[in-house]
């Protein structure tokens, strides 16, 4: 599954259907496109939503100056939560995927 802004899709067919509908003339092909476009608009007005929250990309940063941790610990770059010398894939307190931060979004 690839979850994408349905908005952004509609406004895309919605441009399309503007577009044909300024033509001086339309040809019945034009005309079908237009049918097709608001049909479509309905079919994601119909369509469900997913329970969904934006991925946030985040980084372990190493640190060694923390006046009870003498020997360094990672903490989150996204909510700064320490978690020690052992990391994860994702934050335990955001839920930040650890991916290297917002440069690899
Ligand atoms: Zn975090």
């Amino acid at each position: 599954m690839r979850p994408i802004d349905a908005d952004v899709l509609k406004e895309l067919l919605i441009e399309t259907l503007e577009r044909i509908a300024k033509m001086p003339t339309m040809s019945h092909e034009e005309m079908h496109v237009i049918a097709a476009c608001r049909m479509h608009c309905e079919m994601i007005d119909d369509t469900p939503t997913l329970d969904y929250a934006p991925v946030v990309h985040g980084a372990w940063m190493f640190t060694v100056d923390h006046p009870r941790e003498r020997l360094g610990f990672f903490a989150c770059s996204e909510c700064g939560i320490g978690v020690g010398l052992k990391t994860f894939n994702f934050c335990p307190n955001c839920g930040a995927k650890m991916d290297g931060g917002k440069e690899h979004g």
